[in-house]
């Protein structure tokens, strides 16, 4: 009795007659420093309180260790959070990355393949950092001063390493050189496949969304990946995003009205480590309501 009280308690049963509308506007993508942003998790949520919005979805890459200081902040700022996960998967050795809502962190493949993620990420963060030793001044030390314990180590803090040591001017540099895939010292990372991602998420009980669908290389733009997406039980796809260009997001619309989708906006927050700016692409409340409609594995945090 009482796990089903909790369950009943984490898949927000309260949440159904929440008019979102009435929130202000709601932003479905941020980073904080559980990943590659460079906000703690709590500041994440009061800058988007600060920036005026009704709703922040926390999504770290492959970690969910942002969530319980976020609820904290969301009850502090009375801000809605929606807690969720930007989940790396990859199609061929081109990266795509699952956004997943309201998903529960103790599910057994969830918990399994993100762990999974982070070390081998670590693993191959330390190749790249070993090739671009044997050329520049950097060591694994100096990566380390520039990620919080236990977060899901990525390029963007061997740029901020590269920065400080004066290499590189930010990271937008780094990435276009040094870090580029085709840069010299690339190396990739294991993910699953995106269908994988979105069955896991699935299978704990949230609602997955294809992260900017045109950004970068964007495999999933080629013919046919969507509906397989869509067939694998994909939810939605982020159009409003900065890194979709216009025929792309016109594209994604076209597809999201024939295959059924949820269309999502938002911002991609990383802090001061992108010029992404909290609240610049928006979701509409009533796609909001059907994410947490369909969620069963975790509830948002609603203000008092
Ligand atoms: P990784 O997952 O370690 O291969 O690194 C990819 C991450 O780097 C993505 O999550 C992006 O947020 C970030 N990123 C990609 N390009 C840039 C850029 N030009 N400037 C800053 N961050 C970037
Ligand atoms: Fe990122
Ligand atoms: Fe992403
Ligand atoms: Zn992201």
């Amino acid at each position: 009795m009482e796990h089903d009280q909790a369950h009943d308690d984490r898949a927000g049963r309260a949440a159904h007659g929440v008019d979102w509308a009435s929130l202000g506007p709601i932003d479905l993508h941020a980073h904080s420093r559980e990943s590659d942003g460079t906000d703690a998790p709590g500041d994440v949520v009061r800058a988007a309180a600060a920036a005026g919005l009704g709703a922040i979805a926390l999504t770290d890459h492959d970690t969910v260790s942002g969530w319980v200081e976020a609820t904290e902040a969301a009850h502090e700022t009375g801000v809605a959070l929606i807690p969720g996960v930007e989940f790396s998967s990859q199609i061929g050795s081109a990266s795509v990355h699952v956004l997943g809502y309201l998903l529960d962190p103790e599910a057994d493949a969830f918990i399994g393949e993100r762990e999974r993620i982070r070390v081998e990420r670590i693993e191959r963060a330390e190749r790249m950092v070993h090739a671009i030793g044997r050329d520049y001044p950097l060591t694994w030390r100096h990566v380390e001063e520039h990620s919080a314990p236990g977060a899901t180590i990525g390029r963007p803090h061997i740029a901020d390493a590269l920065v400080t040591l004066g290499i590189v001017a930010d990271r937008s540099a780094a990435f276009e050189g040094i870090l580029h895939w085709q840069g010299g010292y690339y190396h990739p990372h294991h993910a699953p496949e995106p269908e994988a991602a979105i069955g896991i998420i699935k299978d704990a009980g949230g609602v997955s969304v294809l992260a900017h669908p045109a950004a970068r290389g964007a495999p999933v733009m080629r013919m046919g990946v969507l509906g397989d997406l869509v067939g694998a039980g994909l939810d939605g796809v982020e159009v409003w995003h900065r890194d979709n260009d216009e025929a792309s997001r016109r594209r994604l619309l076209r597809d999201a009205e024939l295959m059924g989708l949820l269309v999502t906006g938002s911002s991609d927050y990383h802090g001061r480590g992108k010029p992404n700016v909290l609240g610049e692409h928006t979701t509409e409340p009533a796609v909001l309501a059907e994410i947490v409609r369909r969620a069963t594995g975790w509830a948002p945090v609603l203000p008092a």
